[in-house]
């Protein structure tokens, strides 16, 4: 099903979480960027076009700054923000490039969203670069966001940009294999949803425990952001990004994941 969803996509949207980004000690890890890039450069040979939305702004600002770790106020978490969203594309152009293929940065909030004007841009930005073979690598505007006009967390932006750019598939990536019906983590037994073609249903049968430790999404928000791209005909697939060559494998059918159908 999962290898069938991919040949099936041509215009692809992938996010990549904080955790999948970071190291265990929270740095950022630019051998897993190099990586990825080089698997997105191979799926981009084979036709696919490819948005990328990637987290890790704070996570890289912590990573180069060494200090502010502790700073819960939200003038220091934009500053972070500011700080680490330079390193973190820097480091994302650097992966690409080895590959000869560029970034644009799109950073982005709840209200642009809902404007029209803003919409419309963004579209026609995001199709313009995808057709000259440019990757955009979106993010929130975490500096200029706050609680009332922000999104809060890349799943729900992943959704509203696949949306947006009419993808047909989006591919969320986080450190879990997919929807299971209880933590893995505690439970060996836990079971793996494959497809979810309801999700009312999956929702009432399992159990939502809190968000992870870098990123701000949990599996609500993965479900929220199922909600929003299945309903417009675009399925959604969860799968672990830190499995080695995951999009490989992930197109061949050799890792699971959780694949939403779309309504
Ligand atoms: N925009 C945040 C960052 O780049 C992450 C949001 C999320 O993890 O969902 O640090």
């Amino acid at each position: 099903m999962i290898a069938k969803t991919i040949a099936e996509a041509r215009k692809i949207v992938i996010k990549i979480g904080s955790n999948t980004l970071a190291k265990a000690d929270g740095t950022i890890n630019p051998e897993f960027m190099a990586d990825f890039a080089e698997q997105v450069s191979a799926l981009m040979k084979a036709g696919k076009q490819i948005v990328l939305v990637s987290s890790g702004a704070q996570v890289a600002g912590l990573s180069t700054l060494h200090r502010w770790a502790r700073k819960k106020d939200i003038h220091y978490r934009q500053a972070l923000c500011a700080i680490g969203q330079v390193e973190l594309m820097d480091t994302w152009s650097a992966s690409f490039r080895t590959y000869g293929i560029h970034i644009g940065q799109l950073l982005l909030t709840k209200e642009d969203f809902l404007d029209d004007h803003r919409t419309l841009n963004m579209r026609n930005t995001l199709f313009t670069l995808v057709d000259e073979g440019v990757v955009p690598v979106i993010n929130e505007n975490d500096s200029v966001s706050y609680e009332e006009i922000k999104i809060g967390d890349n799943d729900n932006l992943s959704a509203l940009t696949a949306i947006l750019w009419s993808a047909d598939l989006l591919i969320l990536l986080s450190d879990i294999d997919g929807v299971y019906d209880k933590n893995p983590k505690e439970y060996p037994d836990a079971r793996l949803f494959e497809e979810v073609s309801d999700l009312a249903k999956l929702r009432s049968s399992i159990s939502i425990g809190s968000s992870n430790s870098f990123g701000t999404g949990g599996i609500e928000t993965k479900l929220e952001a199922a909600e929003k791209v299945t309903a417009y005909g675009i399925p959604m697939l969860l799968a672990n990004g830190g499995k080695p060559r995951f999009l490989e494998s992930l197109s061949n059918g050799t890792q699971p994941g959780t694949v939403f159908l779309a309504r």
